[in-house]
């Protein structure tokens, strides 16, 4: 596995690569084979990793400084977990990589095995060019359930006696410098009713007559929000959505259902607007559902969980980060994205300027026969190579 740096990169990055996407981990599963597989390539360069293990201690994440560390450098963040295959139809084995016409298939490539690979890859020329701005390596874990597993490690760098001066988050974006994206709040409410004979339903509390009652408001709110509420043009749907996503409940045709849960999410544009949103309804659902349930029976009314939660990136075009973002990857334009990253919690947990940018194409993410083009790699291998180029010339 130890290539030296002589060999070309793309065939570092190509054994990498197929190094990452053999191990099988989707959300639910370990991470840790490679993660050790990841210290053993850097332990053959003589660099050791901080490694945050999770509550389980089946998950970690790995830090990794490259330069001195009395100063504050540059990030390059990927998560190593990837999306399930279950019900796709792959032509091929989703976990070993296979290359056809310049395309690099495999579960996780695009999204986003891939940048890991290639900043492995680049791990050569990092130790070779004498750093004065070091350069961290942020691999993570269950970023597909809602960006969970980079915090243990966020909280770790927010602690740090000297803080990163940025960070790149290298979800595919077609090497497009991304300044933007939504933030999302999910909440499950469970609605208690009482359960009766249909045929005396005056006598039952009805908990999906309740629950559409939270689901007509949860409409009503976001066509309001998609009218009158905040704009962002750089996005392809400019304003915050929201909507009901899951419902289950009831039993029987005869008998009045006594639960009913209710999923909805929000995709909100400002930084916390998606849990302010979310916090409304269920202030709403409290005064104007609730107490109507409990008059019929004092045991009857609504729990509300919350199913996941990361924060909006909203960079600002003119901040440090995004111009070198810009000069690294030879690009005037920014732009803005629908899915949500880990860079929004860099933000708000570390408080770290960051930037999404990364190699291939997110149409490409967790559908089957995902791949990535060798030549996305190799641009992001070049923004890489103009990294360590600046970083030996030292950044402000
Ligand atoms: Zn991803």
């Amino acid at each position: 596995m130890h290539t030296p740096p002589s060999t070309p990169i793309a065939d570092r990055i190509r054994t990498l690569l197929a190094g990452l996407v053999g191990f099988d981990t989707v959300s639910d599963r370990s991470n840790l084979a490679l993660i050790a597989y990841i210290e053993d390539y850097l332990a053959a360069f003589g660099i050791t990793a901080r490694r945050v293990v999770d509550a389980t201690g089946q998950k970690a994440s790995l830090w990794v400084t490259i330069g001195p560390l009395e100063r504050g450098g540059l990030v390059l963040s990927g998560h190593t977990d990837v999306v399930p295959v279950a019900g796709q139809t792959w032509t091929h084995d989703p976990f070993k990589l296979v290359e056809r016409d310049g395309r690099l298939y495999g579960r996780g490539t695009t999204d986003m095995k891939g940048f890991v690979a290639v900043c492995l890859a680049m791990v050569p020329e990092m130790r070779e060019a004498k750093l004065k701005t070091p350069i961290h390596l942020a691999i993570s874990y269950d970023e597909e359930i809602g960006c969970v597993g980079v915090r243990p490690m966020l909280r770790e760098v927010a602690g740090k006696p000297v803080k990163p001066l940025g960070c790149f988050v290298g979800e595919p974006t077609e090497m497009q410098v991304i300044i933007g994206h939504k933030g999302k709040h999910g909440v499950r409410a469970t609605f208690r009713g009482l359960a009766r004979h249909s045929s005396i339903a005056p006598d039952g509390v009805n908990a999906i007559e309740y629950a559409a009652e939270l689901i007509t408001e949860i409409r009503r709110r976001a066509v309001a929000l998609a009218a009158a509420g905040s704009q962002d043009s750089l996005y392809d749907v400019p304003h915050t959505t929201l909507l009901t996503s899951i419902v289950h409940g009831g039993a029987a045709l005869n008998i009045v259902p006594d639960h009913c849960t209710v999923e909805f999410e929000c995709r909100g544009i400002g930084i916390t607007e998606s849990r302010q949103v979310t916090d409304a309804i269920i202030a709403w659902a409290r005064a104007e559902i609730e107490p109507a349930m409990k008059k019929q029976h004092s045991d009857c009314g609504i729990t509300f969980e919350e199913i996941l939660d990361y924060p909006a990136l909203d960079t600002q075009a003119d901040q440090a980060i995004v111009t070198l973002a810009k000069q690294l990857a030879g690009r005037n334009e920014h732009a803005k994205v629908a899915f949500g990253t880990e860079a929004g919690l860099f933000v708000s947990m570390a408080g770290v300027p960051s930037v999404v940018i990364g190699p291939g194409a997110i149409a490409q993410a967790h559908t089957p026969d995902e791949f990535v083009e060798m030549s996305e790699l190799l641009k992001c291998a070049g923004f890489v190579e103009r990294l360590i180029a600046k970083c030996a010339e030292g950044v402000a």
